[in-house]
C-alpha cells in the first residue's frame, strides 16, 4: 500500500506576507510575456509557470490578489485569459493595446484613450 504525504498548509502571522513564500521568487521572466511573444513560447513559458504555482504554498492568496487587483501575467495557474473569462478582466489587455498600436496610435495615447473609455 502507497502512503501519499499531504504538506501541512502554511500558517502565516498576523502581518506576514504571503508573497515571502512564493515558490515563483527569482522566476519573474516565467510569469509576464516577454514583448513581442509568440503563442508557441507563451505557452511553454506559462507550462513553466504552472508547474511552479501547482508546487507553491500560498496559491490561494496570490489568485485572491491576482483577481482581486486585476493582475497582468500569469497568477497561481492563471493566465490574464483565464481570469477574463472568469469575470476578472484587467483594465486594458494587453491584445487590445497591442492592436490599437499597430492602427497606427502611439502606445501611450492608446493607453489613455483606453483608461478614459
Ligand atoms: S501561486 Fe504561482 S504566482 Fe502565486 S506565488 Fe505561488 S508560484 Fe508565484
Amino acid at each position: 500500500m502507497t502512503t501519499i504525504e499531504i504538506p501541512e498548509p502554511i500558517r502565516l502571522d498576523v502581518g506576514e506576507d504571503w508573497r515571502d513564500h512564493a515558490n515563483c521568487k527569482g522566476q519573474l521572466h516565467l510569469f509576464f510575456a516577454k514583448k513581442a511573444e509568440r503563442p508557441q513560447a507563451r505557452a511553454r513559458r506559462e507550462a513553466k509557470a504552472n508547474a511552479l504555482c501547482q508546487e507553491c504554498p500560498v496559491m490561494e492568496p496570490c489568485r485572491e490578489f491576482a483577481r482581486s487587483n486585476r493582475e497582468y501575467g500569469f497568477w497561481a495557474g492563471e493566465s490574464e485569459e483565464d481570469r477574463h473569462l472568469m469575470g476578472f478582466t484587467v483594465s486594458a489587455p494587453i491584445g487590445l493595446r497591442a492592436r490599437k498600436y499597430r492602427m497606427g496610435g502611439d502606445a501611450h495615447t492608446a493607453d489613455d484613450t483606453l483608461r478614459s473609455a
